[in-house]
């Protein structure tokens, strides 16, 4: 809580039963599932003016919801379905085949993704603001939260029985005094990228001319020819929309994103860096000669920052050895993917893969902060150490995640217990009814059903 703001002088703009404070993929499906039952009011406030986070704001794969390797499972269903089902209603999913990395892809239009967010939030009855950003927090009412948030309309107040953290940042959890480690106290924390998407490409001549591993052997010897690329592989795959491709491969290291400053000469050298790739692309990469980048992402994309402690806290052990909690809320296979900036400026990327193409579970204490009777915390700032993070980051988890602390809010409001005391069978009770998977199926995924699990590029 800030010592300068009064909470009592702040006028009250409401009262909700469980509020959620960032719209991003975690975000989204935590307010989804707290009023999957419709009894509870629900709120959810974002600071920019549209949802999704870095779902919209830079990204259009989903990773996560299949196992890499070449036996690929589906780990991740539920809610997150449904978000997909929507794509897929008007054509804007296709499936990017991939054994290595986080398995294969769920390529998606973001700015139809931007309608479904929207058009699932307010079908869902839940209250929803947008430009409005979480400034303080004050826990000392015994049976409510108070959360002070600021708009173009001034300063509020709201209320909230039960508050989910999904702001990225952990900013709810940082400001109600929850402990967490910032990332890079401990080892160098990730990188940070803006991505960028390109139009007018003509894909086939690309392919033609030996698609991606020319590109990998033209990026490799960039350098020397005059573009200064700061890394040499990267994802550069083709979207939705016709003809455009999207790149995320620049990298910006050792700068604070929680120092204005530092942030803004982030934001400043990865659009620069972006426009060095527009360079290299158009003068050497067959199919690229007629094409202009025609996006940036929205800011720069952060990949961690706050990690809270929680009442549990996902160790790499638990990835590699393919730990299986019996509070398990949601699974992974993907392996750790750390991408960091070496000390000579040096791009490095490390990737340990979970042995035997294995799956590990999440358990339930890992989105709730220490101590929480009436708080959780999703998304990438939940509990886990900086390496077990960066398994357990691609958005079939982060919306795993909200779904489960979702379902714990309501329950915790319903059986009047707290965050940390909830009987995870109940949950998992909840989970499972709403389709989400917490057993390793013995099948491949069935990539021949109907449905969106058909449908590959
Ligand atoms: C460069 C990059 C590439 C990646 N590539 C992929 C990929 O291809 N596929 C994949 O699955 N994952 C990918 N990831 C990982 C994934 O995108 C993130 O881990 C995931 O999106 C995090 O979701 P989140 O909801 O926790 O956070 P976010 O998406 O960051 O959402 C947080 C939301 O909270 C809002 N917010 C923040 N502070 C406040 C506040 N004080 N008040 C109100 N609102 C606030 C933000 O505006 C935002 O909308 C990538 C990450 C990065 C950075």
């Amino acid at each position: 809580m800030l010592e300068f703001i009064n909470h009592s002088q702040v006028p009250l703009f409401g009262e909700t039963d469980i509020l959620v404070v960032g719209a991003g993929s975690a975000g989204c499906l935590a307010a989804l599932a707290a009023s999957h039952n419709q009894k509870y009011k629900v709120m959810l406030v974002e600071r920019y003016g549209f949802p999704g986070g870095s779902s919209t704001q830079m990204l259009d794969t989903f990773y996560g919801f299949f196992t890499p390797g070449d036996a690929t499972k589906k780990i991740v269903g539920g809610l997150p379905d449904s978000i997909v089902n929507d794509l897929y209603k008007t054509g804007d999913i296709f499936l990017r085949p991939n054994t290595y990395g986080a398995g294969t892809g769920v390529n998606y239009n973001p700015e139809r993704l931007k309608l479904v967010w929207d058009q699932q939030i307010l079908g869902a009855g839940i209250r929803f603001l947008l430009h409005t950003s979480l400034v303080d927090v004050s826990i000392e009412e015994a049976e409510r939260t108070s959360c002070i948030f600021w708009n173009k309309s001034g300063f509020f107040k709201v209320k909230a029985k039960r508050v989910i953290d999904a702001s990225g940042d952990a900013d709810f959890c940082h400001l109600a005094d929850f402990s967490y480690e910032l990332a890079g106290e401990s080892e160098p924390a990730q990188s940070m990228t803006t991505t960028f998407r390109m139009s007018n490409v003509n894909l086939d001549k690309f392919n033609q001319s030996g698609g991606k591993q020319m590109l990998n052997e033209k990026m490799k010897s960039a350098v020397g020819r005059g573009y200064p690329l700061p890394r040499k592989e990267g994802s550069v795959h083709e979207m939705c929309q016709k003809g455009c491709v999207s790149t995320v491969a620049v990298k910006v290291g050792n700068l604070s994103p929680f120092k204005a400053e530092e942030l803004t000469q982030a934001e400043i050298e990865g659009r620069k860096q972006a426009f060095i790739y527009e360079r290299f692309f158009r003068e050497e990469v067959p199919g690229y000669e007629a094409s202009n980048i025609i996006g940036l992402s929205h800011q720069i994309g952060v990949r961690e920052t706050r990690r809270v402690y929680g009442e549990t806290r996902l160790t790499k052990e638990d990835c590699l050895s393919g730990n299986m909690p019996l509070d398990r809320i949601l699974l992974c296979g993907a392996p750790i993917e750390d991408h960091r900036k070496g000390k000579d400026g040096e791009d490095e990327t490390f990737w340990q893969y979970i042995p035997d193409q294995g799956v590990y579970g999440v358990p339930y204490g890992t989105i709730v902060p220490k101590g929480s009777d009436r708080a959780w915390v999703v998304g990438r700032c939940f509990s886990a150490t900086h390496d077990a993070h960066a398994s357990c980051r691609s958005m079939a988890q982060t919306m795993s995640m909200g779904q489960a602390a979702g379902f714990a809010a309501s329950l915790s409001l319903e059986s009047d217990t707290a965050a940390n005391k909830i009987d995870y069978t109940q949950l998992q009770e909840l989970l499972n009814k709403a389709g989400a998977i917490l057993e390793v199926p013995d099948e491949m995924a069935d990539t021949g059903r109907d449905g969106w699990g058909s449908v590959f590029r």
